[in-house]
Formats: C-alpha cells, structure tokens, sequence
C-alpha cells in the first residue's frame, strides 16, 4: 500500500499532478486547487491510502510538483 499526502492550502493549480496521476488528481474549479481524490482531511492535510499500482505515477506527481506539496510513503 502507499500513503499520498497533499498540503492543500500551498496549491497553486498549476494541474501538473493531475496530468501526471490523472486518476487520482483533478482540479477543483471552485478555487483553482487542485484535489487529491478519495483523501481524507487531517488539519488541513489531505491523505489518501491506495495500492503500490499508483506508486509511479504518483511519485511523478510529487516529484513535478513546483512547490513540492505532494509526498508518497510506501506503507
Ligand atoms: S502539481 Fe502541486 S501545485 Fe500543481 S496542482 Fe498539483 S499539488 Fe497543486
């Protein structure tokens, strides 16, 4: 299993993630963020638990990211 943590509030939208993990990304057209699909709020942190199947795509996304608000942890 992995972990996907999303710090939300530094998002700026710029839908890299979402291209890079379209299944698990999309952008929220009610204020530009983007939203980590199927997460669960922790204080503001948004975390989602999936299978190693979404690993890659998912690290890309973290590694693309320009403000480095996305982190995939092995679980
Ligand atoms: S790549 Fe980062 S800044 Fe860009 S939309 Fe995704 S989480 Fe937000």
């Amino acid at each position: 299993m992995i972990r996907i943590i999303h710090q939300r509030a530094k998002c700026i939208g710029c839908n890299y993630c979402v291209e890079a993990a379209p299944s698990r990304w999309i952008m929220d057209d009610n204020d530009g963020k983007c939203n980590l699909i199927g997460a669960k709020e922790k204080r503001g942190i948004f975390i989602a638990i999936t299978t190693d199947d979404e690993y890659d795509e998912n690290l890309e996304a973290a590694e693309i990211c320009p403000v480095n608000i996305i982190k995939v942890e092995k679980v």
